[in-house]
């Protein structure tokens, strides 16, 4: 006979933090499904990584507008001024996430950012691989959801 699964609960973690070459991301207040039947927590679902990484890179995008296909030029996010010549420096990005019926957490992404000298706004910067070291960051914050449990 099928029985059906007790549903999961659900679990806030106050701080989970990841570290991947110059990025460093820290999720506050995010919520994790604790399966009942003794399996390690994880995210809500499938779509939940995915959901991250468009809020990050397309929604809610922190990154350097680049221009240009052989030589890129790098413009403000938010007023499109020319950012060229404008040294990186850290800075912590924090972005407000809502996702499905899980309460809303902070996602705190530190890394290198072009302030502009228009509008203020900083901008990380985009290399062709930031998208990947953003992503391996977070991936990391997860494998450590395992040791807080
Ligand atoms: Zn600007």
């Amino acid at each position: 006979m099928f029985r059906k699964s007790k549903p999961a609960e659900f679990i806030t973690v106050p701080k989970l933090v990841g570290k991947y070459k110059q990025v460093r991301v820290t999720f506050l207040g995010a919520s994790f499904m604790k399966p009942a039947d003794g399996k390690p927590a994880r995210y809500a679902d499938d779509d939940f990584a995915l959901y991250i990484m468009d809020e990050v890179f397309k929604r809610q995008s922190i990154l350097t507008r680049v221009k240009g296909i052989i030589s890129k030029a790098h413009h403000c996010r938010k007023c499109d001024a020319d950012l060229m010549g404008r040294k990186a420096h850290k800075r912590r990005f924090a972005l407000d996430i809502s996702y499905k019926e899980m309460p809303p957490f902070k996602l705190e992404i530190e890394m290198p950012a072009i302030p502009c000298r228009s509008c203020g706004t900083n901008n990380a910067v985009n290399e062709s691989n930031t998208e990947i070291i953003i992503c391996g960051a977070i991936a990391k914050a997860f494998e450590s959801l395992k040791s807080k449990l």
